[in-house]
């Protein structure tokens, strides 16, 4: 490997007294590199699964996907309303760190810029909050945050785990908010966020790839038709279909037994349950099929508890379908876990058309 300068093409190498310089690969032997393994590195920051075992691939003896689905999220939602309203990204090619860390520069040092989570959470523009975000999370996220990022990728992954296998990934710019909010990261056109946001979701498909070794390996697949998510789905992976939704113009319902979280969606997601008290969900748990272990989800120095924290962040949906699996709920997670299925017989239906 060796690092050149465009200009003439001269090479960065290492001198005879062992200074760096850039040298002439004419004259020079010097310049060229190569990579060496280093055990002793420091360990990368990154959020937790918390999860251990291999999750289900394949189809049930009727040859059906098994997994269930959530038809409204908002993984991008950090760009939407002028990308300056909800805080952290869904992931950072420089690591968690950078995708989490930075609350302060959108919403100010004490939480007082974050004028719409204010208005949204209280009914009125004035609030504070702890903006420190990684490694702490003091301030965020909780249940009934709606402008900080609640879907971290490692977050999504760990739902995966848990059995989610379809996301409709809405994109959504709201042009009215965005021409009132003082600070915007982007313009308000509909069209170029949402072309931004489509983008950031190729780059984390990417991203994931490339930490399981590669185009086509990692378990977040983007997919454009029926066939391509059944595939995904049927290989054991997290299918994701990216959809455009138009705020305040056309809202669209979805019916069926799947879920519709809108996580990202300037709308809260549940907290605790009132009697989790008393009847809490016990950790460690396993996920739906048994082949998971779960335990609390860990983000640098917070642990999240769906009795205490309810659904601080989307990662703690694989808690609240333990949740029900433990409380009685065996019929409606059959349901749900047939709604992938069922999201993609209706798909494959419309697409016919
Ligand atoms: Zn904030």
């Amino acid at each position: 490997m060796a690092l050149r300068l465009i200009a003439d093409r001269r090479r960065l190498g290492v001198t005879a007294t062992g200074a760096v310089a850039v040298v002439d690969p004419s004259t020079s032997r010097s310049g060229l590199f190569r990579l060496v393994r280093d055990r002793r590195c420091a360990p990368f920051p990154e959020a937790r699964v918390n999860a251990v075992g291999s999750p289900f691939r394949g189809t049930n003896g009727n040859g059906d996907v098994v997994g269930f689905a959530d038809m409204h999220l908002h993984i991008t939602a950090n760009e939407r309303a002028g990308g300056a309203v909800i805080y952290g990204e869904p992931f950072d090619r420089y690591g968690i760190a950078e995708a989490l860390g930075h609350d302060a520069d959108v919403h100010g040092a004490d939480g007082s810029l974050d004028v719409t989570g204010n208005l949204l959470r209280t009914g009125l523009p004035f609030g504070t909050h702890d903006t420190h975000g990684w490694p702490t999370f003091a301030g965020w996220p909780m249940h009934d945050t709606v402008t900080h990022q609640q879907t971290y990728y490692v977050w999504l992954k760990r739902d995966w785990l848990a059995g989610e296998r379809l996301v409709v990934a809405q994109t959504v710019e709201d042009q009215p908010i965005c021409e009132i909010e003082p600070v915007k990261a982007h313009g308000c056109n509909e069209t170029k966020s949402v072309r931004l946001q489509v983008q950031t979701l190729r780059g984390l498909q990417r991203y994931v790839d490339l930490q399981a070794g590669g185009r086509g390996r990692g378990w977040f697949r983007l997919v454009y038709n029926p066939r391509q998510a059944r595939r995904a789905i049927e290989r054991g992976k997290l299918a994701a279909k990216i959809e455009l939704l138009k705020a305040y113009r056309n809202k669209r319902r979805y019916f069926g037994v799947g879920l519709g979280t809108d996580t990202g969606g300037f709308s809260s997601l549940p907290g605790p349950r009132p009697d989790a008290d008393r009847l809490p969900l016990t950790y460690p748990f396993r996920c739906y099929d048994g082949k998971v272990r779960f335990d609390r989800e860990q983000t640098g120095g917070r642990g999240f508890d769906l009795n205490t924290d309810g659904i601080a962040h989307y990662g703690l949906l694989a808690d609240l379908v333990a949740d029900m699996q433990q409380h009685g709920g065996g019929q409606a997670l059959r349901s749900l876990f047939r709604s992938a299925e069922a999201y993609l017989r209706l798909w494959q239906r419309a697409y016919r058309r």
